[in-house]
């Protein structure tokens, strides 16, 4: 797209890719590292004459093309948006593929906040939600109809990490000339790519994993050019004009941090896999945990489908707790482990999901247990993640009642009060 990239060299490998994809050197002055065009208009020589393919920020920019060009080619993908958020994502897709009268189907365990968005701004204009348990492919098939004009596929999904056949779901969906969009930010393109499993679209919230430094919010939806999908040239238009007209790119800056970030995805994801399966296998050993969430373990109803599609089961643990003040005892008293909302960056990071980032489906279909946690496994030594765990552990068996109070940890415990964010 801009004259600063380069032509695409030889087929090369994803760390590769990862790596030197986009605008390295550039052009101008040799700059090992592309700069940051911070403009709003770029000039041009005669009306609709432009230098390299800009004219005016809302509709492109050289760091936003950067970015867009990384992630389609980690993604096999020929079309990139990379928008200002993940929910931005999800935004153009139903704005540019659904009106009255349309169905979505989406997951049971759909992240919170995509839940929110279809429930309070796409209802009310006509758009009907139906939430079917997607890891059946059996229960896909008798849901889906001519009605159904997008099926929503999460996985591994946030904070359950269900995992969803992609291959069987575009099937059907394909069959009901329906789109099949994946949401794979807890993957990443570097885990699985689900337009080479036939997917029409995948989004990805960049603040996560792909950015993986806690430090940008950001989103991005892809297209294939449409080998598998029969109507990839019209959803790709519909996306382009509606992305266009609304303006939601991601800022110079922003763009710059994740193509920053993404020269280290395949490493940093390595790593993530490494510690989060040596804290499942450790999790599955306690009293206190009732049940231990991880792809990555055989006793995961989807790990035989996560092996077929991924080559990694990602950074996400998720547990529950034997009871609901254990929970909350224990994300009250990790300390190395920062009681936050988000996930995927360097640092380790716990979420109590049903007073914390799901708050949003408290009163729906959706809820989930007081009990559940959600633990994005971070990059520091798998001993420090271990000893921190473990006694936040025991913390939560001293206090009168069998449960610590959390007084002794980092004074973060969740408060009813807090307003409704999710991450
Ligand atoms: C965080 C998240 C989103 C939303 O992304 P934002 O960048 O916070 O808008 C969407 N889907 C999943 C699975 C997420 O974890």
């Amino acid at each position: 797209m801009s004259s600063l990239h380069r032509a695409p060299t030889t087929p090369a490998g994803i760390s590769t890719r990862s790596v030197h994809s986009g605008a390295m050197p550039e052009s101008h002055t040799g700059s090992v590292v592309a700069p940051i065009f911070q403009t709003s208009t770029f000039v041009m020589d005669t009306p609709g004459d432009t230098r390299a393919g800009f004219d005016y920020a809302r509709t492109g920019t050289p760091n936003r093309s950067d970015l867009e060009d990384a992630l389609c080619e980690l993604e096999n993908a020929s079309f990139a948006a990379a928008v200002n958020s993940g929910t931005s994502a999800e935004v153009a897709v139903f704005s540019a593929l659904l009106g009255p009268g349309d169905e979505i189907i989406i997951p049971r365990d759909v992240y919170g906040g995509t839940f929110r968005l279809l429930k309070n701004e796409y209802e009310r204009w006509g758009v009907r939600i139906r939430t079917v348990d997607l890891t059946d492919t059996e229960t896909l098939a008798a849901a889906i109809s001519d009605r159904t004009a997008i099926v929503w596929v999460e996985t591994p999904s946030n904070p359950g990490l269900d995992i969803v056949d992609i291959e069987a779901a575009a099937k059907l969906a394909h069959a009901a000339n329906a789109v099949l969009a994946v949401d794979s930010t807890f993957a990443t393109p570097i885990l699985q790519r689900p337009l080479d499993l036939g997917a029409d679209l995948v989004i990805h919230s960049t603040t996560k994993f792909i950015n993986g430094h806690s430090d940008v919010i950001g989103g991005a939806v892809l297209a294939g050019d449409g080998t598998s999908c029969p109507r990839a040239a019209e959803v790709t238009e519909r996306l382009e004009t509606h992305l266009a007209s609304v303006g939601l790119g991601v800022s110079p800056f922003d763009a710059w941090l994740a193509r920053r970030g993404i020269k280290t995805l395949p490493l940093r994801m390595e790593r993530h896999c490494q510690n989060a399966q040596v804290v499942a296998e450790w999790l599955e050993g306690r009293d206190e945990i009732a049940e231990v969430i991880y792809p990555g373990l055989p006793s995961h109803p989807g790990h035989e489908v996560a092996k077929r599609q991924m080559s990694g089961f990602g950074g996400v643990v998720s547990l529950r707790t034997d009871t609901e003040a254990r929970a909350l005892a224990l994300v009250a008293n990790t300390k190395l482990i920062a009681l936050a909302e988000s996930l995927g960056g360097v640092e380790s990071l716990i979420d109590h999901p049903a007073t914390m980032t799901h708050l949003a489906v408290a009163d729906s279909e959706l809820s989930i247990s007081g009990t559940f946690i959600r633990l994005s496994v971070g990059l520091e030594d798998i001993d420090d993640i271990l000893a921190d765990l473990a006694q936040a552990l025991a913390a939560t068996t001293k206090g009168a009642d069998g449960i610590g109070s959390g007084a002794a940890g980092n004074d973060h415990a969740p408060s009813a009060a807090r307003p409704v964010l999710i991450g």
